[in-house]
């Protein structure tokens, strides 16, 4: 985005109204949000009434209740859209380890500095590494010092002592959320103080991912994919409410399904209806929607005292009718990869894809297909693709399209 469209986008913010009176309100009301809704010592009547609407949960059995809408901050350094949704009222923010080069970490840490340490809810992530590129399964190489290290930095980039909720990034099956020596780690975290609360993120296997966390009775909480479009949600949804009622925390991400419903993107996804959606489980505390500009965070607070589904909304969302697929989400369903006879690691391809053509955020997309070590042209050997995707994608060519991302040069992207 360039400096200027920035700039008419926040002047248009400030005109709605949601900055400023609320701003007062994010430093006075939300320490009440995080103690579970106790007062304030003494909320200003202007504040208390801008953020009194809006709708609180509790995430699990933590104690502390948050406002149904978050930050995702993956996609955006625009200290300007991070000061504007603290400022009006939303209180947690989003990043990893991994983002934009470490530097997501580092603009949210600018904006943090001098904020009361009670007045925001911070979560990042760490992946456990190596790990195998297709089933994303850890090894006996796969040890607690290297993911310790990147904690350790990931809170000097923050400039805090501790995060709110540290979590095993993206993992995708049983053994992984189950794997002692990064669960040793995480609780070791959590016993020095440098996280409050623990958990997993997940955007491939979910029920399986969610039903081992619930097990494992260490995690506190748990991320994971979850909009209209998911295939899963026959298991899925029973697994929240199980790691619900077992008093985990879920947070819901991936709200929007990538956006669009075609590839080319002449078809924009309802994004307020689909968070709605997603808000309409009563198991999901918070959702944390990809935030990138004023009018998306504008949406974004909008939602933050309505999650009802209109009939036009419902509509938008094709709900009940038949979804034909395409577009930019990958399911995570990991019907693909007994197809694939190279073995290529294709859901986490694909979501490379999404980040490059849907989130526009090149930087996380070279770094994420670039872990996965495929080369630049993965598929050039095989004859016919043999993979049938759920969604309907044509694997090949994205796969062949965002191989060649990594024959750029890494100054590029920052
Ligand atoms: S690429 Fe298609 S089949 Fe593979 S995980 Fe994604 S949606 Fe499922
Ligand atoms: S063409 Fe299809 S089957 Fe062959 S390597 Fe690529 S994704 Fe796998």
């Amino acid at each position: 985005m360039s400096k200027d469209r920035s700039f008419l986008d926040r002047r248009q913010f400030l005109k709605n109204g949601f900055l400023g009176v609320a701003g007062a309100s994010a430093l006075a009301a939300v320490p009440a949000a995080l103690k579970g809704g106790q007062q304030a010592a003494a909320p200003a009547a202007a504040a208390a009434k801008a953020t009194a609407d809006f709708i609180r949960r509790p995430l699990g059995n933590t104690g502390i209740k948050l406002p149904v809408v978050s930050m995702g901050v993956m996609n955006s350094n625009n200290e300007n859209l991070i000061q504007a949704a603290l400022d009006s009222g939303i209180v947690h923010l989003d990043t990893a380890h991994g983002y934009q080069r470490g530097t997501n970490e580092g603009a949210i840490g600018k904006v943090l500095k001098g904020r009361p340490r009670d007045s925001y809810f911070i979560a990042t992530k760490v992946q456990g590494e190596p790990r195998d590129r297709r089933t994303g399964t850890f090894s006996a190489e796969t040890k607690a010092e290297p993911f310790l290290e990147k904690v350790d930095l990931s809170l000097q980039r923050l400039g805090l002592d501790y995060v709110d909720i540290m979590y095993l990034h993206n993992v995708s099956n049983r053994d992984s959320v189950l794997f002692e020596p990064l669960m040793g780690a995480l609780q070791k975290i959590k016993k020095e103080g440098k996280a409050r609360f623990i958990g997993v993120t997940t955007h491939s296997n979910e029920h399986d991912v969610v039903r081992a966390a619930t097990e494992a009775k260490v995690y506190d909480v748990v991320l994971v994919s979850y909009n209209f479009r998911k295939t899963n949600l026959a298991e899925l949804d029973p697994a929240i409410a199980d790691a619900a009622k077992a008093g985990l925390g879920v947070i819901a991400m991936k709200t929007q399904a990538g956006g669009f419903w075609d590839r080319e993107k002449t078809d924009p996804i309802n994004m307020k209806a689909a968070l709605k959606w997603a808000l309409s489980n009563p198991n999901i505390t918070t959702a944390i929607p990809g935030c990138t500009a004023f009018d998306q965070l504008t949406l974004n607070l909008e939602a933050m005292t309505d999650i009802k589904l209109t009939d036009k909304e419902k509509a938008d969302l094709r709900l009940g009718g038949e979804d034909h697929g395409g577009g930019l989400y990958c399911q995570g369903c990991q019907a693909c990869l007994p197809q694939c006879p190279k073995g290529l690691p294709l859901p986490d391809l694909m979501r490379s894809y999404m980040y490059a053509y849907g989130y526009r955020n090149l930087g996380t997309a070279y770094d994420l297909v670039g872990d996965l070590g495929v080369g630049t042209d993965p598929c050039a050997d095989c004859g016919a693709c043999a993979v049938k995707c759920t969604m309907g994608f044509d694997v090949r060519a994205r796969v062949t399209t965002i191989a060649q991302l990594q024959a750029a040069p890494a100054e590029l992207f920052g």
